[in-house]
């Protein structure tokens, strides 16, 4: 419900208020009427009620109207103002509307009243709405005014880009820190957005097309982007652009409005922070490296690995100066391999470059190879290795330039100033590490070897000895520990003085050397003692050789030093392992004894076993004995038949020398054939045993007694040598015998040596019709791949394992596999040693083809072995 009108009355007749109130009532104004008849109620009545409307008479006795409408115009100006007068004159009236009253109506004409208040009401309505719309638009234009001149202030005053971009027009306006900010003048670009995309940079063009018509087209209200802008002088900035996108109705955008920022800085700064902690990420991680690396090569590689991975290289390559050449040789590289290839394709270049560097001790950094003429043949090598920048740092040591280590980094700029004081600190650490490993290197050196000679010293040779032993022991070897003494060796110290002294040890040193060679390891044990590892020594003899042909031998040729002559006698103290000692320890006190022995004795060398130095005085008289005689006078043959296990027929004859000393009488090959092997006499020999066998047989078979093939053992130097074909030919052919059955025996490990060679060997022995049985078979451990290899014609089973037929234990059953296998094979079987007939009974029946043994004969004279061809000749003609 609408509240009633308010009105204020100025009138002093009660009467005539009510008439006012009643004409209003009647009309239907619902109507709360205030009457009041002086000013100060007036006054009161104006503030108090705010009526909507005041009605008042012309003349009051204590007030009169145009007081009122005068105060009324005053304290509420909107509020309509109507005189009700009983007498109003016309002049009065047109005063009274040019106050500002709305109207007037006579007191005799009330009926005119709501009608007159309605229409002030409207008017005083439609004027207050006037009036606030006015004053809203005034607000509205200064709001509006100050907002241009905050805009123009902003636009002005920021660093930043702003534009404003009308889609549907596709017009770009720009304020003025765009021309100032990339250098482009008015009339330089279109006003189209398109024109503006063409100073984006072309890698990155495509992209911000395509992300702003996404933008628009999705919906999207604010748009983001960081893209690369060519200034007007071609360089490259980098700017963040920020767009805000209005929208029609239909959600079209219609206008953009954004800022752009210039990054470059900015961008460049965070890149540099980025780089700067890669290096100091490197610096850190080779730091630690260096801590706990003492090997250059492991240092080297090392850094190289850090400086990639934590690093972000994508080079990096460490050269050592190679000296007494212009060479740098790469000590270690990581990442991008093509580091050797710089070295391989620009070889020369590139040292020079590198030994500059080293020579000045100062970096050389390129941060743009593409546009540097002086590094332009390393252009194709850092291409392929993804590489724009390059740094080539100084490796100093002790003030000399030992090396380089080279950078590479995939952006160009990537060295700058900062960047290269760390490198450089790198550098020097690296260097500082160098040297650190070479004093220690020489340290070590001094710790572990006799600075006068150059040999291990004691405490080295000892560790040597001990890794040698721990070999033998592995591959059941054996080994002799020789220490030698000086003799007298005071005296030329004394009387020649100490650098007489120290330069003759030297010469001894290196005289022992060369005789050792690759037999034996020698090193200093202390004043005038040295020692020497002798490995794989066959026998005491072999040692006793080497001592004596060898050691004594070159000490014994003058050795000159300072314009004297020198003569050097020795005493040699010999221990070997295992028949000795089995550790370091105590072999070293076993030479170190029996050099004692042999000072105190007139021996030059003695062994630390007494029994030892009897064999090896034995062996050695067999040598001298041997090499003494004549052979033809000294060796005679025997001949061993083997038989047909079948038929119990001789099918052939085994060769076997023996040796008739004079004072000893028969020797069994057992002991003079290692002495033959040791001095190499056996081959001399070897030739003869051909020639005997052959001429043998050809008596034989001239004398109509039919031998049988005959079988002539060889021996390992033998069947190495180069031309030992030649050799078998030659002799059978020098004996003269016609259709000589020749059947070479090889020992199992001499075959297995050299296969390919052995293979086409054999195929020569067949074609010349000479047969070929492997000898001692079962004890060489061969595979059978390579005995199917062999053209061979026979396999002899070692006569131990003949030995372990019918006993306890697997013997029997190895026998049996042999024979099967050396048939799949289509090899004959012959058994060597048959001494019982239990064993004959076994090895037929297992499928032996032949058999050999004291059981049915012993090796016999040739004279003996020709009654016996007769004798089976006389029993079977046939
Ligand atoms: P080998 O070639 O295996 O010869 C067989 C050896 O077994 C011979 O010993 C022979 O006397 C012996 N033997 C044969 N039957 C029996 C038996 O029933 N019981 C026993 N306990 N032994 C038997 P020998 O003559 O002492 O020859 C030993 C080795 O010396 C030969 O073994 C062979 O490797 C080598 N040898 C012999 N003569 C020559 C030769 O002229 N040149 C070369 N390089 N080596 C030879
Ligand atoms: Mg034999
Ligand atoms: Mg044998």
């Amino acid at each position: 419900m609408q509240s009633p009108l308010k009105v204020l009355m100025l009138e002093d007749v009660a009467a005539d208020a009510e008439l006012a109130e009643r004409a209003l009532r009647r009309f239907g104004l619902d109507c709360a009427l205030a009457r009041v008849e002086t000013e100060a109620a007036f006054r009161a009545g104006l503030e108090e009620l705010q009526p909507d409307i005041v009605l008042s008479d012309f003349s009051l006795p204590a007030f009169d109207g145009f007081s009122a409408l005068k105060i009324t115009r005053e304290l509420a100006p909107d509020t309509p103002f109507i005189f009700i007068s009983g007498t109003m004159g016309e002049e009065a009236a047109i005063n009274a509307l040019h106050q500002g009253a709305v109207d007037y109506v006579l007191k005799g004409n009330l009926l005119r009243l709501p009608s007159a208040v309605e229409r002030a009401l409207r008017l005083a309505r439609e004027q207050a709405g006037r009036r606030r719309a006015e004053a809203e638009y005034r607000r509205a234009m200064d709001d509006l005014k100050a907002s241009v001149e905050r805009f123009a202030m902003v636009a002005q005053a920021t660093n930043d880009v702003i534009w404003d971009w009308d889609v549907a027009r596709d017009t770009l306006w720009w304020n003025e820190g765009f021309g100032q900010r990339f250098g482009y003048g008015p009339g330089d670009l279109a006003p189209g957005m398109s024109a503006f995309q063409a100073i984006i940079h072309p890698d990155e063009r495509a992209r911000v097309r395509r992300e702003l018509e996404r933008a628009l087209s999705a919906g999207t209200r604010y748009r983001t982007d960081e893209y690369r802008l060519l200034r007007k002088d071609g360089s490259v900035a980098t700017v963040l652009d920020r767009g805000y996108v209005l929208r029609d109705g239909d959600g079209r955008a219609v206008r953009v409005i954004g800022a752009l920022m210039d990054i470059t800085q900015r961008k460049q700064h965070e890149d540099k922070i980025q780089r700067l902690n890669r290096v100091y990420g490197v610096l850190s991680g080779i730091n630690t490296a260096i801590v706990r690396i003492h090997d250059r090569g492991e240092l080297f590689t090392e850094a190289c690995r850090i400086a990639i991975e934590h690093g972000n290289f994508r080079l990096s390559w460490i050269g050592l100066a190679v000296s007494g050449t212009k060479r740098i040789q790469k000590a270690a590289e990581h990442g991008a391999s093509a580091g050797s290839l710089c070295l391989n394709t620009c070889a020369d270049a590139f040292n020079a470059i590198a030994r500059r560097v080293m020579q000045q001790q100062q970096p050389l950094v390129c941060n743009a190879l593409s546009a540097d003429s002086e590094l332009s043949f390393m252009q194709e090598t850092a291409r392929a290795c993804g590489c724009q920048s390059l740094a080539i740092l100084p490796l100093v040591v002790a003030g000399q330039g030992q090396g380089v280590l080279m950078l590479g980094a995939q952006e160009t700029g990537a060295f700058h100033a900062e960047e290269c004081r760390l490198l450089t600190e790198l550098a020097a650490d690296i260097s500082f590490a160098m040297d650190y490993i070479e004093k220690e290197e020489q340290l070590n050196y001094l710790a572990y070897y006799d600075a006068l000679t150059g040999f291990p010293n004691r405490t080295l040779f000892y560790d040597r000895l001990q890794q040698q032993l721990d070999a033998a022991r592995r591959d059941k070897s054996r080994l002799a520990l020789l220490v030698v003494d000086i003799e007298r060796f005071r005296y030329i110290n004394d009387i020649c003085g100490r650098h007489v002294g120290d330069a003759l040890l030297k010469a001894i040193a290196g005289r022992l050397q060369g005789v050792l060679d690759e037999t034996g390891r020698l090193a200093r044990l202390g004043g005038d003692r040295f020692a020497v590892i002798v490995f794989g020594a066959r026998d005491e003899t072999t040692i006793a050789r080497l001592v004596e042909q060898g050691i004594l031998a070159t000490l014994r040729q003058p050795l000159h030093v300072e314009e004297r002559e020198f003569s050097i006698a020795c005493k040699i103290g010999i221990a070997l392992y295992p028949n000795d000692a089995e550790e370091a320890d105590g072999l070293l006190a076993d030479a170190e004894a029996a050099l004692v022995k042999a000072k105190q004795s007139g021996e030059q060398y003695l062994f630390y076993t007494p029994a030892m130095n009897r064999r090896v005085a034995e062996s050695l008289v067999v040598e001298h004995k041997l090499r003494r005689a004549q052979i033809y006078e000294r060796f005679v043959m025997h001949y061993q038949p083997k038989f047909d296990l079948m038929s119990g027929h001789i099918s052939g004859i085994e060769a076997l020398i023996r040796w008739h000393d004079e004072e000893v009488g028969l020797v069994e090959p057992v002991g003079f054939i290692p002495v033959l092997e040791a001095t190499g006499m056996i081959l001399e020999v070897g030739s003869w045993v051909l020639h005997r066998a052959a001429a043998d047989w050809e008596r034989w078979r001239a004398a109509g007694l039919k031998p049988p093939p005959i079988a002539v053992n060889v021996s390992a130097l033998q069947f190495r040598q180069a031309r030992f074909v030649d050799e078998v030919q030659r002799v059978v052919a020098a004996t003269g015998a016609q259709n000589l059955a020749l059947e070479l025996e090889i020992t199992e490990s001499i075959m297995m040596e050299d296969i390919e060679r052995n293979v086409i060997c054999l195929k020569r022995l067949r074609e010349m019709g000479i047969g070929v049985a492997i000898d001692d078979f079962g004890t060489g451990y061969s595979s059978l791949s390579y005995v199917a290899k062999l053209p061979v014609d026979a396999l002899k089973i070692d006569r131990s394992f003949i030995e372990n037929v019918g006993r306890e234990g697997p013997g029997q059953a190895i026998v049996s596999t042999i024979v099967s296998l050396a048939h799949s094979l289509n090899l004959k079987v012959i058994a060597e040693g048959i001494e019982t007939e239990a064993q004959a009974a076994f090895l037929k029946a297992a499928g032996c083809e032949e058999g050999q043994g004291y059981l049915f004969s012993r090796p016999l004279t040739a004279e003996v072995m020709a009654a016996q061809l007769q004798q089976a000749w006389n029993s079977d003609p046939s």
